[in-house]
């Protein structure tokens, strides 16, 4: 019965989101890994994490020597428009996604600072697709720093013909493609208060909570499992809320990595704290 409310009160969105609800839950493009490759990802981590020393002690140890309780992450903002104008973001726009971000990172021990703010006019780079050349090319010209720096880039986010909210790479795949990492977020979405923030947690090797289904699920302890996403019509939190997964306890739709609306919270759990520090550590730092 429960599962039948379910189905009449929402449906369900492919993990590549179309594009009619700028203004609401995030919409995220990002190219989800297959559950073959969550399993060698989860197989990678445990072998990882049996040989390293606690990683909640090694960072606490840094924080200290930062004499701060925050990592900050230095962020380049490249904001692409076109000669007609269209893309162009004003200043207030950017700080004010750059703060609500700060507010919604404060429990995860990270926070963006703003290097620099670049406006570049360039009608291909605006229109370029995920992983397409043009958009490589602008990565190539536009990126600044390794991998411990953040690149954000405003701009139209089209994947596979569908322009989205946002997307960006895991931690993970930035080791193989150094070049692309960073973040795209869509114009038309700038001021919604969520998306770079989820966008920011799959750059710290975050996947939806939905990504691995019920099983391998997320790879975090503390998010209950969740068959798929659900798309909503209003900004009210359902109640019930769903249960995707027997046993699994209720979908986490207060979660910040699944595409629930803010009215059910927007939270990073301590375990995805954990995975984003495991990334900053292993990955983006080291
Ligand atoms: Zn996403």
């Amino acid at each position: 019965m429960k599962a039948v409310s379910v189905i009449l009160l929402y449906f369900a969105v492919a993990v590549v989101c179309s594009h009619d609800h700028f203004d609401s839950s995030p919409s995220c493009g990002y190219r989800a890994p297959d559950v073959a490759a969550i399993q060698a990802m989860a197989h990678r981590e445990r072998h990882l994490q049996a040989s390293t020393p606690s990683p909640r002690a090694l960072f606490r140890c840094e924080a200290c020597r930062g004499g701060s309780r925050f990592r900050t992450i230095d962020t380049y903002i490249h904001v692409i428009q076109m000669m007609n104008r269209t893309g162009h973001l004003p200043d207030a726009v950017l700080e004010e996604s750059i703060q609500v971000t700060n507010e919604l990172l404060l429990s995860t021990g990270f926070q963006l600072k703003v290097v620099s703010t670049k406006r570049i006019t360039n009608d291909v780079w605006y229109l370029s697709e995920s992983q397409s050349d043009e958009e490589m090319d602008m990565g190539h010209q536009l990126k600044q720093g390794g991998l411990d720096t953040l690149n954000i880039y405003y701009k139209a986010a089209i994947v596979d013909g569908d322009r989205v909210c946002g997307y960006a790479n895991l931690a993970d795949d930035a080791v193989y493609w150094p070049e692309d990492d960073g973040v795209v977020i869509d114009m038309r979405c700038a001021t919604n208060k969520t998306i770079l923030a989820h966008e920011f947690g799959h750059w710290m090797n975050l996947l939806h909570t939905f990504d691995g289904g019920c099983f391998p699920g997320d790879l975090v302890d503390d998010t209950n499992g969740q068959a798929m996403p659900m798309r909503y019509l209003s900004d009210e939190c359902p109640d019930p809320l769903p249960d995707t997964c027997p046993d699994a306890g209720f979908d986490p739709l207060d979660n910040i990595m699944d595409y629930a609306p803010s009215g059910c919270g927007d939270i990073f759990t301590p375990g995805q704290v954990q995975r984003m520090q495991n990334a900053w550590r292993n990955i983006r730092r080291a």
